[in-house]
């Protein structure tokens, strides 16, 4: 991607009416880490989006709200009863893009590798987006992430903020990311939210990503856990039955069937931690 002009706006409405305008022309820049990964030659205007007061973490009420442009460093500095967020954050890359990197950008644009598309879709996260004239609309992960969410931002629109769920009592939540070394791109990622009720499984939310061309839910996994007793065989079990709904890629040198065996044992392990961490809270 080639930029050939900076716009500074000091507001939101100053920023969408500059992208509305300038329509192909132009476009947010947050951390800037992804122009390098756009293979558009087409020179853009970019709309810097990071003074806008978009930056910070807060408890609203059942939710933590992070702003868009909340580096990726801060999320995983930060620490909250209810809070997991930061699990995954630890793992993306390294520390120095992890500065500059924003929530933002990691879900406006989603990569094949993105990790915090399958967090948001385990954690049933909402999606804040300024369409103008004041406006905001609130969009669910199953719908946001149900195609590639830039398209929600070609005419001008702006994600301001993620509102992510307090974890409550009895859930729990467990993520892994395979990678090759703590740098690289994930060859899987995966992430579950389970809800317990006296030792049995009663609601679960499962995703993956990386492995598959775009993050995507479970529900083959869900299915198989609920009503069941949240223990290591039911874990191994639910999580064979991935492959109904999903083909996991060969990629990076691996096989077909090595990366389903990776994605296996990384959903097994990320229901046991998911399971560990909400009978820690119930104890
Ligand atoms: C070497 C390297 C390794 C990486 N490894 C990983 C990894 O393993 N896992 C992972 O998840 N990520 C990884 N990343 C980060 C990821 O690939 C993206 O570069 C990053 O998430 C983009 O964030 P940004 O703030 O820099 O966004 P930008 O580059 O500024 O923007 C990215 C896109 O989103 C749009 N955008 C940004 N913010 C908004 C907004 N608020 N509203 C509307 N549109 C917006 C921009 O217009 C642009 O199209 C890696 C990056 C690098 C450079």
């Amino acid at each position: 991607m080639k930029l050939c002009e900076f716009i500074r706006p000091t507001s939101l409405s100053e920023a969408r009416e500059a992208l509305r305008e300038l329509g192909p022309k132009g476009m947010p820049l947050a951390g800037g880490t992804a122009l390098h990964f756009m293979q558009t030659k087409t020179p853009v205007t970019a709309v810097d989006i990071t003074r806008l007061g978009l930056s910070y973490i807060r408890q609203e009420g059942d939710f933590f709200t992070i702003g868009a442009t909340t580096p990726l460093s801060d999320i995983q500095r930060h620490r909250a009863h209810g809070w997991a967020m930061h699990e995954i954050a630890r793992n993306i890359s390294t520390h120095q893009i992890r500065n500059v990197s924003t929530i933002g950008g990691n879900i406006c644009r989603v990569f094949p590798w993105a990790d915090l598309p399958v967090v948001l879709l385990a954690m049933n996260a909402h999606m804040v987006i300024y369409t103008g004239d004041g406006k905001e609309e609130e969009v669910a992960a199953d719908d946001y992430f149900a195609a590639q969410p830039a398209k929600r931002f070609n005419g001008g629109n702006i994600l301001t903020a993620v509102k992510v769920p307090v974890l409550k009592a009895h859930q729990g939540f467990g993520s892994v990311k395979a990678a090759r070394n703590a740098a690289a791109f994930s060859l899987v990622t995966v992430c579950a939210l389970l809800e317990l009720d006296d030792g049995r499984i009663k609601t679960a939310r499962v995703s993956a990503g990386s492995a598959i061309p775009f993050p995507h839910r479970l529900p083959s996994v869900e299915t198989a856990l609920i009503g069941r007793e949240a223990v290591s065989a039911v874990f191994r079990e639910a999580a064979a039955k991935s492959g109904t709904e999903v083909k996991w890629c060969a990629r990076e040198g691996m096989s077909e069937d090595y990366t389903r065996q990776l994605a296996e044992v990384s959903l097994a392990d990320a229901l046991e931690k998911a399971a560990a961490y909400a009978n820690g809270r119930t104890k």
